[in-house]
């Protein structure tokens, strides 16, 4: 096992010739969920795996799980996996990374004959990104019971049409029921969307879990008046109350640091006009923390906080908690492999929890489940520009392949 090591050029190889589906002019990729790119790089996948032996399976969210035989097929597989959707503007690595990386891990054990004792396999997820068909990492969610079958295919894009229906257009509607097949373990390899590992000049993030995040809708409203005839001690701004729950808002995180983040991201006013007072201001406010009880604490200092400006400025308030999400923590046992692994192959590492959402957080609920982050340039992802270096891909690669072998014999071999 000890020279085990996958073919950092063929992989990185893998990954440039996947990024012509869907390819946009700034060099990014533009490949929405069940359109004719996301078609062609399952096309791609599937022969791919099929070249390597592999058994491939489609469920009825068109998930695709291409399988590797073990020494006893009766054991649940070890999987590994991601995504191979993108943003309308997304980049090269955000999700294809972690299913070439498992491709790359597949034709490794190939080449060295070395057959595992459970079987592998490699798992492309539907609709990771949520981009065309809202909400995100909908199949996952089947899979783990959190959305139901009819609700997914009933999700229509901007444009009509509904998922069930794009799903069967482009041929990847399964039969084999979502969730009924099952994994033993879970491991993902992703870009980490942030800074950190760059800044401390670390290779590898060895996820711990997800932070949990909890989403709001705000309006304020006042009363909207003449711009110019109104004193300003006789006014009802709504603007001016929302600028001061943003305030509120940034330094709410502040408090919490270093781990909470806040964000007003969406702002509607009205009548927004340049010479009338604002009358209503609809804004969206997202929380986000790696612990409940902050998250909880941060729940109650925004909806005291609200209430007091709009009572000072003598305005109304609504506000709706739209969706919470509660943070994940992965399996303390798959976290030990990944951290292992990073550890034997001499990369420098560190524990780090994800800001942002992944397939992990459903499958994590029904999987004993772990993720592993390689850095990307200057933290930016949904983007085109999006950057990860073949040497960084190569080594979380490589920690993938030593995770999932080690599992399985930690698992099924009594001396390791
Ligand atoms: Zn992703």
């Amino acid at each position: 096992m000890k020279d085990l090591s996958i073919n950092a050029g063929r992989l990185w190889h893998a990954i440039m010739e996947t990024a012509s589906f869907g390819r946009t002019a700034k060099g990014g990729i533009c490949r929405l969920t069940l359109s004719d790119e996301d078609r062609q790089v399952r096309d791609w996948f599937v022969s791919a795996c099929e070249s390597l032996d592999c058994t491939v399976m489609i469920d009825e969210m068109g998930n695709i799980f291409a399988r590797r035989s073990g020494k006893d097929n009766s054991r649940p597989p070890i999987a590994m996996g991601s995504h191979l959707d993108t943003q309308p503007s997304g980049g090269k690595f955000d999700g294809i990374t972690g299913v070439l990386s498992g491709l790359e891990v597949l034709h490794t054990l190939n080449d060295a004959k070395y057959i595992t004792n459970a079987p592998l396999e490699l798992i492309d997820w539907t609709n990771e990104e949520g981009s065309r068909f809202n909400p995100p990492m909908l199949a996952s969610g089947v899979f783990a019971g959190v959305f139901d079958r009819d609700f997914t295919y009933s999700r229509e894009d901007c444009s009509g049409k509904r998922f069930g229906d794009e799903l069967k257009r482009i041929g990847y509607l399964g039969k084999t029921k979502c969730g009924d097949h099952k994994l033993g373990a879970y491991f993902e390899l992703h870009i980490e969307q942030g800074p950190v590992l760059e800044n401390e000049n670390k290779m590898i993030g060895v996820v711990t879990g997800v932070q949990g995040q909890r989403w709001y809708e705000i309006t304020v409203i006042g009363r909207a008046s003449h711009a110019g005839t109104t004193p300003m001690n006789l006014r009802r701004d709504a603007m001016l109350a929302c600028a001061r729950m943003v305030e509120a808002i940034n330094a709410m995180a502040l408090n919490h640091a270093p781990s909470a983040v806040s964000t007003v991201g969406l702002v509607d006013v009205k009548p927004n006009s340049r010479n009338v007072i604002p009358e209503s201001v609809f804004f969206s406010v997202y929380l986000r923390h790696p612990n409940d009880t902050v998250l909880g604490d941060m729940d109650r200092e925004l909806k005291e906080m609200v209430n007091t400006v709009a009572v000072n400025m003598n305005l109304q308030v609504k506000l709706e908690n739209t969706w919470n999400s509660p943070s994940i923590k992965f399996d303390k046992e798959c976290i030990e492999f990944v951290r292992n692994a990073a550890k034997n192959l001499g990369y420098s590492h560190r524990d780090i929890v994800s800001g942002a959402g992944h397939d992990t957080v459903y499958i994590a609920r029904a999987v004993p489940t772990a993720m592993i982050f390689i850095p990307c340039e200057n933290g930016i992802s949904h983007n085109e520009t999006e950057k990860t270096e073949p040497d960084q891909v190569a080594a979380g690669a490589n920690v993938l392949l030593r995770t999932v072998v080690a599992r399985d014999k930690a698992r099924y071999e009594k001396a390791i």
